[in-house]
């Protein structure tokens, strides 16, 4: 499989395309990956950020402060709203972090 790679949240509101490869997947343990997935650790993917279109649907967006002190973006769909949405967390300028319930 390669690029584009499509996406979306749960209630189909929301679809994306990725129209890059992915440079990383990771997985995280802190507080904040945890808090979001609601277990033991986030998985996510790191893609350039100019490679997110999104396709369909109208993301809802909330900014919150990380332990590091920056600022951290995130969307996600404001119907089905949870983890297994859509949620894009802006860390690094060009760059972009999916992540996606399991
Ligand atoms: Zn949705
Ligand atoms: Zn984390």
């Amino acid at each position: 499989m390669t690029a584009p790679y499509t996406g979306g949240c749960q209630c189909k509101r929301i679809r994306y395309e990725i129209r890059a490869e992915s440079l990383t997947l990771y997985v995280c343990h802190c507080q904040e990956c945890q808090k979001q997935s609601s277990s033991a650790f986030g998985m996510s993917v790191l893609v350039p950020r100019d490679a997110l279109i999104i396709l369909q649907g109208q993301r809802k967006h909330y900014q919150r402060s990380s332990e590091s002190g920056r600022e951290v973006s995130c969307w996600f769909c404001g119907e089905c709203g949870g983890r297994d949405c859509f949620i894009t967390l802006l860390v690094i300028p060009k760059l972009l972090t999916l992540s996606q319930e399991r």
